[in-house]
């Protein structure tokens, strides 16, 4: 235990994770429709605490597999449906109406979900069927850049614009977007004071400045040695980025997600990941940061948004998991920041 009495329990929190492989919470009953993103939270989340040999992996592989969306016939994938991964298991149920069926829900997001647990547990990517994620996630792709996260039409932002770039990179084949026109659609989102909004001209935000800072890096537009290139090589606003970053760290150590917003544990990855990504994690301060998170951390395990709040959440435990690893909290795997899960050798990243 530190002096201050601040001890990261870490048995707790695979424990916590554990249990929730078994049964979720009846909270989160209403969040069915995105089973397979609780799912990647708590896998990668035991991946970042290198205790997956606490599940059984060959499971897990099948159970995400068969929420996978397959072409009838190679034709299908000028249809305009995307067939990737569905969200859960209701979201495959057919709406049977006597019409022709074109039902398939199946999401960006939920596709990242998916192939991020399959690279967590080892599984070999290229036994999937790449080509048909490929192929039909270009049909979501706008004239503007951005990205649909589903054939049937929704709003197009940042955060699908980085689900299409982190499936490519995992994939190992960028045919499935145009990068350029990405790039573009990414810088625009810039906002004058330096961070990123989820679209262009909207108000700077942490997850959409992870969002286009993490794109870039994965698409390869942003080298490791940024902080030393002329500005005028750079394809955004570095300085004025990192400014922005380093200004959402609070006086309580904390970071908020936009100005005059309370800190919250998932900004600590958010813009801390935006941070290290560039090169410039070394200017916050981490006893602060590190003492704000442990001031969230619940006594069932896990994390909560705030300080005090009762009870945890799978989305803040991993993303306050995810920003301890950024600290480099003892016992934690390091993360390959971009992807946001925990960088493992031999899974290919
Ligand atoms: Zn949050």
């Amino acid at each position: 235990m530190d002096p201050e009495g601040l001890e990261f329990e870490r048995e707790r929190h695979v424990l916590f994770l554990e249990m929730m492989i078994e049964r979720l919470p009846s909270d989160y009953e209403s969040q069915e429709i995105n089973h397979l993103t609780l799912a990647y939270f708590v896998i990668s989340g035991l991946g970042i605490f290198g205790a997956l040999d606490r599940v059984d992996k060959d499971q897990i592989a099948s159970w995400v597999l068969s929420f996978q969306a397959h072409p009838s016939t190679k034709s299908d994938l000028d249809n305009g449906q995307f067939y990737g991964f569905h969200g859960s298991r209701s979201s495959q149920f057919t709406i049977n109406d006597g019409e022709v069926s074109t039902h398939n829900c199946s999401h960006l997001a939920s596709t990242y979900c998916a192939l991020a647990i399959l690279n967590m547990i080892g599984y070999n990517l290229s036994n999937l069927n790449c080509e048909a994620i490929l192929i039909s996630m270009r049909n979501l792709q706008q004239p503007n850049g951005s990205f649909m996260p589903i054939h049937l039409g929704a709003e197009t932002d940042l955060r699908f614009v980085y689900c299409a770039a982190a499936i490519c990179f995992m994939l190992n084949n960028w045919t499935g977007m145009d990068k350029e026109k990405a790039k573009e659609y990414i810088v625009q989102c810039q906002s004058y004071d330096g961070g990123f909004g989820l679209a262009p001209g909207l108000e700077s935000h942490g997850g959409a400045t992870y969002c286009a800072v993490a794109a870039l890096q994965l698409m390869g537009f942003i080298n490791v040695d940024i902080s030393s290139k002329p500005a005028k090589s750079m394809v955004i606003d570095v300085p004025l980025l990192v400014e922005w970053s380093l200004q959402r760290q609070a006086v309580n150590g904390g970071f908020q997600g936009r100005p005059n917003k309370p800190s919250d544990t998932c900004y600590a990855f958010w813009v801390g990941g935006v941070l290290k990504i560039l090169g410039f994690y070394h200017f916050l301060d981490k006893g602060a940061l590190r003492k704000f998170l442990l001031s969230c951390q619940s006594k069932y395990g896990g994390f909560t948004k705030f300080p005090k709040n009762m009870l945890p959440d799978l989305y803040h435990s991993y993303y306050s998991f995810a920003a301890l690893s950024l600290l480099e909290e003892e016992g934690l795997k390091p993360l390959c920041v971009e992807l946001g899960i925990a960088a493992i050798n031999g899974n290919g990243i």
